[in-house]
């Protein structure tokens, strides 16, 4: 639907989807394992056209970053966590998603920093996640703009971490706070192969010193073996669905029972 618009109708037409309200963010909560404490959430954004259909992320997104969208609605949903989520104190950390194409144009960091005084949020309360699915030349304006932010106090994750060839080079020039392993290694452990190579990219990790965090934890037993590999934090349908802002509670941390609707 998206792909034969041309750019100039994709940019207007997702600002006044910001507008009307059509464009949201639902929040996915991250536990710490040893704690069992919601420690943080995740931002995901959501479309919905005029006609109700959900236009899921993984089609828009990349749109939205073909076509330079991406930058209004990236700040858009900065704007969005600070105000909504981070204005008191729910939740203790944000994590956005920031695609590459915002982290080269000129001026990002500078315009977070904006963002966060205008909302009087503390940089320290949000994490930015940047995959290594996406383009991932070694860009020197984007560690330009990532040691930027680190100067706001804003995290560093790398996300699907396993996914892309671009991973490891990332892991030497960046220090990330935390790094996301992908879900498709925890969705492959049932086999020998699958559990080795699991057991293989946390090594990778740990050893380089990054938190870690495994994604896509649907069941006990996955909680049990996360327990078991000494895994930082998890995220996933068993922890939380990705919720409303309005379903956290105004206790630090807490997230608000039934998780149950995903948005
Ligand atoms: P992601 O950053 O890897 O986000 C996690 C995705 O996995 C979310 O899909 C979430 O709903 C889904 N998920 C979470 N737990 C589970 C689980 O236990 N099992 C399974 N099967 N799936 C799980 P969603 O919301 O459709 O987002 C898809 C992708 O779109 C995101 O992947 C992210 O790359 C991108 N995206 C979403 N919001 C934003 C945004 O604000 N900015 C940018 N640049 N990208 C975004
Ligand atoms: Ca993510
Ligand atoms: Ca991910």
């Amino acid at each position: 639907m998206f792909a034969i618009r041309s750019r100039p109708t994709v940019q207007v037409g997702l600002k006044i989807a910001i507008g009307q309200g059509l464009v949201s963010l639902v929040y996915q909560p991250i536990q710490d394992v040893v704690s069992g404490r919601v420690e943080a959430v995740e931002a995901l954004m959501r479309l919905k056209m005029l006609d109700g259909t959900l236009v899921p992320p993984s089609l828009f997104i990349p749109v939205a970053e073909r076509t330079g969208a991406i930058l209004e609605l990236g700040r858009w949903a900065i704007r969005t966590v600070c105000a909504e989520l981070l204005a008191d104190d729910h939740v203790p950390l944000v994590s956005v998603n920031v695609s590459p194409i915002q982290l080269k144009t000129p001026g990002f960091a500078a315009s977070v920093a904006t963002i966060l005084g205008e909302t009087g949020v503390t940089g320290n309360r949000l994490a930015f996640e940047i995959t290594e699915g996406l383009e991932m030349e070694m860009h020197s304006d984007i560690l330009r703009c990532i040691s930027d932010l680190k100067l706001l106090g804003i995290k560093i994750w790398l996300d699907d971490f396993g996914t892309g060839f671009a991973g490891l080079s990332w892991l030497r020039l960046i220090d990330f706070d935390t790094v996301k392993i992908d879900r498709s290694f925890l969705h492959d452990c049932g086999t020998p192969k699958g559990m080795a190579m699991l057991q293989d990219i946390i090594a990778l990790v740990r050893n380089r010193g990054h938190k870690i965090l495994v994604e896509g934890v649907e069941t006990d037993e996955q909680i049990a073996l996360m327990r078991e590999f000494g895994i930082d934090k998890i995220q996933g349908f068993r922890v939380g669905r990705p919720v409303p802002a309005a379903n956290f509670q105004a206790k630090r941390g807490v997230h608000k029972r039934p998780y149950l609707k995903s948005a």
